[in-house]
Formats: structure tokens, sequence, C-alpha cells
């Protein structure tokens, strides 16, 4: 199997979110958890994303496993690779965003296309910079992230701050005139010594053609928006045939009980948990009691077990922003979130070794604890449930199949949980 495209996620839900609009735009696409072991058979696809768990991890970490996953697309052929980042370009100045994309391109002498734009959820990029929503990046929600509070919206600033190298811009005016003037800047900067360079997209069409010049290239950087073009454009161009859809392997019923688990606390998945309480068996754990000991999980595991062979159980961790804030300023930011984290990862195992094939998990950083400790190799992408959140069937899993959904903090509408479990059979 030969691979068209390659990507390397910084962290799992964006990999699914970013395996979704490739999916969505034609590509059969695979999302692999970490570099697959050498017996992971994965079926016939176009497209491979690789989820690392890099986002937040010191710049070598970060460029070492990325490099290896690099490596691992090349061998199955992957001729561009996109370094999927945040479409809010989410990192510090001591971040991975710039490293990686210097390390990933190392031995090409080809410009870097550089782009977080997502115009589906109101990421545009214009003169290098990026706005949420009609917000600039330094006045969004953003400049109060826990842990890459982002400051500049410049994001020509931003990158350089992270590179070695020289960071240009390719402005709207050029996109705007195609891919040969989009090639003709690249060329233009290159000879001034420029590296990488942060290109505007406003619309999809921006990104169709940044996608066409990218494919080209040996390594681009970007958000799902990039990859929006890059699918399009190897469709446009021939080498794939146009399909529309997840393919419908994907959602075979697995049978077995269902569960939520939640993590995040973002106000999206407070709300989501609200309306969930209307119809669903809710567990809130206790914050204090999970850093306390196993008293509270096994708790929650008995609470679940009394129930869920009647209907699906939803398990959250979730709190307040002031109760967040709280649980932090007593036992630490990290200390906390990871204690946390690891409990609620442990409670997914336990439900699935209780029978649980169905298993929804609210939050980034606890979807990828669970899927770790589940030791799920990787999914095959199936239907969107809400936009960037697709149904995700498990490739290899020693449990068995498995359908997920994997959900970002702050997407989803009010009802994803049951939107969720009634697209899993
Ligand atoms: P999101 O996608 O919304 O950012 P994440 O799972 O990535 O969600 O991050 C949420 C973090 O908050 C995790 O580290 C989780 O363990 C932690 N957490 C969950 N519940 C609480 C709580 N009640 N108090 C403090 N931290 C919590």
């Amino acid at each position: 199997m030969a691979i068209l495209l390659g990507s390397i996620a910084d962290d799992y839900t964006g990999a699914s979110d970013l395996a979704n609009t490739l999916t969505k735009n034609g590509l059969r696409t695979v999302q692999t958890v970490g570099i697959p072991g050498p017996s992971l058979v994965l079926p016939e696809v176009d497209a491979v994303v690789v989820s690392l768990k890099i986002r937040s991890v010191a710049a070598p970490e970060a460029v070492r496993a990325a490099t290896a996953a690099d490596t691992w697309l090349r061998q199955r052929g992957a001729s561009h690779v996109l370094y999927k980042i945040c479409s809010t370009f989410d990192s510090t100045d001591a971040g991975n965003i710039g490293p990686v994309t210097e390390a990933l391109k190392s031995g090409s002498d080809q410009m870097v296309l550089v782009t977080p734009a997502f115009p589906e959820t109101g990421r545009t990029v214009y003169l290098g910079h990026l706005f949420v929503g009609e917000q600039p990046l330094n006045e969004s929600p953003l400049k109060d992230h826990p842990l890459n509070p982002m400051h500049d919206a410049n994001l020509v600033r931003v990158l350089g701050r992270q590179s070695s190298g020289t960071v240009g811009l390719v402005g709207l005016a050029t996109v705007s005139d195609g891919p040969e003037a989009v090639k003709a800047r690249l060329d233009t900067l290159r000879a001034t010594g420029v590296t990488a360079a942060i290109a505007d997209a406003i619309f999809e069409r921006d990104l169709e053609t940044l996608g066409t010049v990218a494919l080209k290239t040996w390594v681009s950087t970007g958000a799902s928006g990039l990859g929006l073009g890059l699918a399009r454009a190897l469709v446009r161009s021939g080498q794939v045939p146009l399909r529309t859809g997840a393919t419908a392997d994907a959602i075979r019923p697995v049978g077995g009980l269902a569960a939520i688990v939640a993590g995040s606390c973002s106000r999206a998945t407070l709300q989501q948990l609200a309306i969930a309480e209307q119809s669903m068996p809710v567990l809130r754990l206790d914050p204090e009691r999970l850093l306390a000991g196993s008293q509270e999980i096994n708790a929650a595991i008995s609470w679940a077990g009394d129930r869920i062979s009647a209907g699906p159980v939803v398990i959250a961790a979730s709190a307040t922003p002031e109760a967040v804030c709280q649980l932090q300023s007593r036992y630490g930011r990290d200390a906390s979130g990871h204690a946390i984290e690891s409990a609620t990862s442990f409670i997914a195992a336990e439900l699935v070794a209780r029978g649980v094939r169905r298993l929804v998990i609210a939050g980034g950083e606890t979807s990828g604890a669970a899927v770790d400790r589940l030791g799920i190799p990787a999914f095959l992408i199936g239907p969107e449930i809400a936009p960037g959140v697709p149904v995700l069937r498990t490739i290899g899993n020693v449990q068995g199949d498995m359908l997920l959904a994997l959900k970002s903090g702050n997407f989803g509408g009010g009802d994803f949980f049951a939107a969720a479990l009634a697209m899993m059979h």
C-alpha cells in the first residue's frame, strides 16, 4: 500500500479532526496512534495521520517523535507530509511548531508553507495575522489558555521566534492570484534566504490554491484547512478518485455496551453533560477524592456496573473553571490534570474490560490518555458526528472491534453525546 498523503498530528483529537476532513474531501484515511508496530495490518488507504502527543512537550522530544513518524510515512510512499497543528497555533515561544517544521524540512531546499487557517471553524489568516472568529488571536479566549497563552496574532513573528531560519509571508493578494503566483512568491522568498512562509487564507478556495502548491513540496504545516486543500488537490489531480463520505465498513455495528467518559472542563462539555443528565445516568466524580486514592475510582466502576446493562452511562470529572482553579492551586496544574487523566483512563479501560465497545471520550488530553491506556493501535474514519469529530472504528484492537468518538473540549453541540451514541451501534 503506497500512501499518497502522510500527516503527523501533534495531538489525538486534532488527528481525528484532520482525518475527518481528509475523509470528507475524498481520501480513504486511517489514523494511527503513534507509529504502528510491524504487526499492524492497515487497510488500503490514501492517507495516514500518525497521532502523536507532542503539543506541549519540550521541542527536542517533539522533534524526535515527529522525525520518526516522518520516516515511517516516507517509507510507505508519502511524498508530502503535513505537520498538523492546532488551528489556533497553540504553542509558546519555546514551542514545537518551528523546530518540528524545520526538522521535517531538513534535507529539502523547498520552502515550507505554513497556515493554520480553517474557515469552516472561523480561523482565518490575513497579512499573517490569525483571527479566531472576529477577534485577532491575542484578543480571543486563547490569550488565557492555561498551557499556551497566545499574546501575538502575527504568526510571522510567532513562528519566527520559534525558528532558526527566517519566516516570510505569502499575502492574500498573491494567494488570490492562484498557484502559479504563490509558487513565484515562494521562489522570491527563497532567493532571499527565507525557509518557511505563513500563507494567508480566508476562504476554502485559498486553501485549495495552497494545497495545490504544497502537494508538490516536501512538507507543509497547518491545521485541517490545509488538509482540505491537499485532499482536494489530490482528487483534482486525478491521483485519487472522488469518494464521498466514509466507508460503510467504518460503522458496521460492534454491539456491546456504551459509555461516555468526560475529563474536559470546557464550556461546551459542561453544557453537553447538563443535557445528557436529562436522559442518561451521569456520575460526577469528586476530584478531591480522585486525587486521594483508588476508592473513588472503584466506586465509579461499581456505580457503572449496576446501571450499564440497561443503557449508556456517563462518568465525568469535568468541573467549572472556578473548581478547576481551586484544585490546581492546591495540587498544581500538571499534577492535578495528570492524576485526573490517569483516573478517567483507568475507568475507561475498566469499562471496556466489562464489555463496553462503544465509547465516547470528551477532552483532548483525556482522550489521549484513555486511548493509550486501551492500547488501541489505529482507527478507520467513519462519518462525522459534529464538525471535527468523526466516528472512529478501531483497527487491530486486542479487545475486538470498538467504535469511539474522541471529542476535543469545545467541539459539538448541546446534544453531542446522544448524537454520537445514535451513530454507534
Ligand atoms: P479539553 O479538550 O477541553 O482541553 P482536556 O482533556 O484536553 O480537555 O483537558 C482537561 C484537563 O482537565 C485534563 O488534564 C483533565 O484531567 C483535567 N481535569 C478534569 N477534571 C478536572 C477537575 N475537576 N479539576 C481539575 N482538572 C480537571
